[in-house]
């Protein structure tokens, strides 16, 4: 198939991630990818700024998670998990279980971030049924998150940019504190911990949990609060008995510089959500983590069981992977990469804090954001970051990266020119069409 073939198909019948149909934009067409380089089908290499959505921490085509993936192959890529388990699985859930905030001790394996946010929400509400006060079925949460595209997911994502207009009368409605004042070292403000503690006092009654992104709010605005907060979050849960769930999809496997976000407060939520990275960026596969109190709570119910169960859960070849994945960060060489690229994000972006048209520039661990007075022009952004030789996917006004950590530090440089070009191009563009 020629590109210029593949294109047109692609804009007749193929729907990308918030896109129309048909297609406005032509995609980029990817041939190949490996390290932290994606090939593309006129030739052109670019460094991978955004690891394939928090994705590819390793890169592409590692050696040790290709070698998992091809052994497991010669046993067996899949097998339902209802009445049959095996090595895969266990190995995994007992890594994770070692590996999360001491007290999370059960794991529901399932496909994708949404439905393991999906489970996370029918735990809390079947909990809170099972223990007789079927009432707590609401979900409080702060404004500003992001926690997948399904519908209970969708209902506690940022009611502002998360399409809640569009969803009226549609999405359940869920209790909304501000959204948690910035900074990763700021102190904890009072005044913003005593209107959350009012709000959760206030409908205790009806509150099955509180979930929140911790430390790194991602798809909702990129945006970065103390860990203290997430302390008093579990203090003010403890003390009116609501759940506390923590979604680490983006933030867990070491990209805010601790192995999971709840690392930097040391608190232990009730139950946990992991995907993204969980697979080294191979296959979808995420996770819901629990404390025995969660399960203990369904178990005494009428109806004992969790009942989900998705076709594919367990599945041997994406529970290889992560296992490979998770033995890369085992020697803790991660640890190291991720300052290294931390220290390297805030000296190329840190000189684009006075450029017209950028109102922040913003790094925790391996994160960095540039954030504009205007909308980024995507298909302009883009082209620019391209020509830089770099691979970024700005969403409203942010200008992102989350590289692999196997980046070299000249390929930080690289991708914070990137950005600079993409940042220029997009306040270029706002002038030249009169903004
Ligand atoms: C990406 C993401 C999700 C959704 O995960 P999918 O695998 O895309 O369904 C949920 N929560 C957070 C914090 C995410 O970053």
């Amino acid at each position: 198939m020629t590109p210029t073939e593949l294109l047109r198909l692609d804009r007749a019948h193929v729907w990308h991630p918030y896109a129309p149909m048909p297609g406005q934009v032509d995609p980029y067409v990817v041939e190949s990818a490996a390290g932290t380089r994606l090939t593309l089908a006129d030739g052109r290499e670019l460094i991978d700024g955004m690891s394939s959505w928090w994705a590819a921490i390793h890169g592409y085509r590692h050696p040790a998670l290709d070698a998992a993936v091809v052994d497991q192959l010669g046993r067996m890529s899949h097998v339902m998990f209802g009445g049959l388990t095996h090595a895969p699985a266990v190995e995994l859930c007992r890594r994770l279980v070692e590996l999360t905030p001491d007290g999370l001790e059960h794991v529901f394996l399932c496909d994708s971030g949404s439905v393991s946010v999906e489970v996370a929400v029918k735990m809390a509400l079947q909990h809170w049924r099972s223990r007789g006060r079927p009432e707590k079925r609401r979900l409080a949460t702060w404004r500003g998150g992001y926690h997948g595209d399904t519908f209970h997911p969708m209902s506690v994502c940022d009611p502002d940019g998360g399409m809640h207009q569009l969803w009226r009368g549609v999405l359940p409605s869920q209790l909304f504190a501000p959204p948690p004042p910035d900074g990763f070292d700021a102190p904890a403000d009072p005044a913003y911990v005593s209107i959350v503690a009012d709000a959760l006092g206030r409908h205790a009654d009806e509150l099955a949990a509180v979930i929140v992104e911790p430390v790194v709010q991602g798809a909702g605005g990129m945006r970065f609060h103390s860990p203290a907060y997430l302390r008093e979050l579990r203090r003010l849960c403890d003390e009116h008995d609501i759940l506390l769930v923590f979604d680490e999809i983006a933030t867990g496997f070491g990209r805010t510089g601790a192995l999971f976000a709840a690392d930097h407060a040391g608190v232990t939520p009730d139950i946990m959500c992991l995907g993204k990275a969980l697979t080294g960026g191979y296959l979808s596969l995420a996770a819901t983590l629990c404390v025995p109190a969660v399960a203990a709570g369904i178990a005494q119910g009428e109806v004992p069981v969790l009942a989900h169960g998705p076709t594919f859960m367990g599945n041997p070849l994406a529970c290889a992977v992560a296992n490979a994945s998770i033995e890369l960060l085992a020697d803790g060489a991660w640890r190291a990469d991720v300052a290294r690229i931390e220290a390297s994000l805030r000296t190329s972006l840190s000189p684009l804090g006075g450029a017209p048209g950028v109102t922040d520039v913003r790094v925790l661990g391996a994160i960095g954001v540039v954030q504009l007075a205007a909308p980024a022009p995507l298909a302009v952004a883009t082209a620019a970051a391209a020509e830089a030789g770099v691979w970024l996917r700005p969403f409203r006004d942010l200008i992102y990266t989350m590289p692999s950590y196997v980046a070299e530090t000249g390929e930080i440089e690289r991708i914070g020119a990137a950005i600079g070009a993409a940042a220029r191009a997009s306040t270029q563009h706002h002038q030249a069409v009169g903004h």
